[in-house]
């Protein structure tokens, strides 16, 4: 009989995630506000941290997302083969104020296909959603690339909160899917 006790729940899962987009999309925002609720406004935050550990729950399980940011390395296209290894989930940032941004998520893709497992699950996400005036990217133009790269969709603010927890849970719950429906 299937019986869960608070010895196995401690063997609950770990997932890899990264974080991977263009310089000064939000990345490191993102992070911040979901895992300490926080929000900066000249981050230099990330410096030193190669990842965090957040605990989430998905259907009554324990479940540890390891969520990579970038260092900045990614400003002199330099991310490494060893950022990517074992990852089976990524958030992929575009800003919606700067189309350019938007332009490089094909590349980030090559990369990211190159250096992972291909069914890594991949959200993208148009983050500054706040910043409405300043719109160079339409919410219709990020959907229709996402459909047609087969990737989850979400605009985000990390300023405003709005949607951030949304996009980390669900990729989280989808690599949770993926391997219950695997190991049944
Ligand atoms: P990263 O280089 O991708 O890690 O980007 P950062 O997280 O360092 O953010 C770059 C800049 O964008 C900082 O000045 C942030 O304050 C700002 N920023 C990040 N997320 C948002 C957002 O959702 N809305 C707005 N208005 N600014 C943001
Ligand atoms: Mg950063």
């Amino acid at each position: 009989m299937a019986f869960y006790s608070q010895e196995e729940k401690s063997e609950d899962y770990l997932f890899k995630i990264v974080l991977i987009g263009d310089s000064a999309v939000g990345k490191s925002n993102l992070l911040a506000r979901f895992a300490r609720g926080e929000f900066y406004l000249n981050s230099k935050s990330t410096i030193g941290v190669e990842f965090q550990t957040q605990k989430m729950d998905v259907d009554g399980k324990e479940i540890k997302a390891q969520i990579w940011d970038t260092a900045g390395q990614e400003r002199f296209r330099a991310v490494t083969s060893a950022y990517y290894r074992g990852a089976v989930g990524a958030l992929l940032v575009y800003d919606i104020s700067r189309h350019q941004t938007f332009d490089s998520i094909g590349r980030w893709l090559n990369e990211l296909h190159t250096h992972s497992d291909m069914n890594v699950v991949t959200i993208l996400i148009g983050n500054k959603s706040d910043l409405k005036d300043a719109r160079e990217v339409s919410t219709a133009e990020g959907k229709a690339l996402a459909e047609a790269q087969g990737l989850y969709f979400m605009e985000t603010s990390a300023l405003d909160s709005s949607n951030v927890a949304a996009a980390f849970q669900t990729v989280v719950r989808e690599i949770y899917n993926i391997l219950s429906r695997k190991v049944i």
